[in-house]
């Protein structure tokens, strides 16, 4: 039988490891509220085994889930989300409105997908996407609340990281469900400071100011508490805004230096591990560099991403 690596936290919210790249990379989310349950991200088509076994864990039906709720299309997001709601008789799928129409038709997210990974590794870690039929895909505007079994959720769109992204305010609970807004926090790099957190500019649509903006606004919230996909629950949320902010600056500074790839990927590899000594992490550079490598690659050609487009407007 099919092992879900689940991580109960408090407030009826379970993390489920997703099984993307490597254990303790992405996890999805189940909220339970009252005997029904939500799905936040779903992680890829390879993951949606994972996510049912998490149910049945939870002792909930796949009947039981009335909503998928995604914070936007990035695959190793919502790659599964299709294949899940195929599943899921009662769900609807939630999401951004300029992010909806790519699971109701995902043949360009397939196509821009390609362009960052390659085909091939495209294959391996996403296989085929199947889509949301439109009438199961409900859209949300900027600050909507959505009054699910009593639990009130609010969605604000959150620009930044993706154009299409919004994060979920659990405003009874003093939760938020991030997706890659407030960054990546990986569990290997707790330390006695706490968690360690470092901004995701993924390409196309990273947005250095955007991304502040966004950033700040959820702070204001004073949440107790972060859901990240990468990797679920963290709290000290003043602490954290402060380095997202401080790194964003840093990699724009470092992007507009030198715009070479390899220039800027091994100067935000020198930057994180300082940071990284600094935060009392002891892991060795080897294992940073299998935590960080996939990440250092992605943001290296989301900011080229970025510069180009910003040379493009001057
Ligand atoms: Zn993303």
């Amino acid at each position: 039988m099919l092992q879900p690596r689940i991580t109960r936290y408090p407030d009826g919210i379970t993390a489920v490891d997703t099984e993307y790249v490597r254990p303790g990379h992405a996890a999805a989310h189940i909220i339970r509220q009252d005997g029904r349950a939500a799905f936040v991200d779903t992680g890829t088509n390879y993951s949606v085994p994972y996510l049912l076994a998490a149910l049945e864990e939870l002792g909930l039906t796949p009947a039981a889930v009335d909503y998928v709720l995604l914070t936007h299309v990035h695959l190793d997001h919502a790659g599964g989300a299709g294949k899940l709601m195929q599943a899921l008789p009662n769900a609807r799928a939630v999401l951004h409105p300029r992010g909806a129409p790519h699971m109701i038709d995902p043949s360009k997210l397939i196509a821009a997908s390609k362009v960052v990974y390659g085909e091939e590794n495209y294959r391996r870690l996403y296989g085929d996407l199947v889509p949301i039929a439109a009438e199961r895909v409900v859209t949300t505007q900027d600050g909507q609340r959505l009054n699910w079994a009593g639990r009130e959720l609010e969605f604000v769109h959150t620009p930044g990281h993706a154009l299409h992204h919004h994060a979920i305010v659990d405003l009874a609970y003093g939760n938020i469900f991030t997706g890659d807004t407030f960054g990546m926090s990986y569990r290997e790099c707790d330390t006695a400071q706490g968690a360690f957190i470092v901004p995701t500019t993924t390409p196309t649509q990273f947005d250095p100011e955007q991304l502040i903006t966004s950033v700040r606004r959820l702070a204001a919230y004073a949440p107790k508490a972060l859901f990240l996909m990468h990797y679920a629950r963290v709290t000290d949320v003043p602490r954290l805004a402060d380095s997202m902010e401080q790194q964003i600056r840093e990699f724009v500074r470092i992007a507009c230096e030198d715009g070479d790839a390899a220039v800027i990927r091994s100067k935000m590899r020198a930057y994180w591990f300082s940071l990284l000594r600094q935060h009392g992490c002891e892991l060795s550079e080897a294992k940073l560099d299998d935590l960080f490598g996939l990440d250092l690659d992605l943001n290296t050609q989301g900011l080229i991403a970025w510069l180009a487009r910003a040379k493009e407007k001057s």
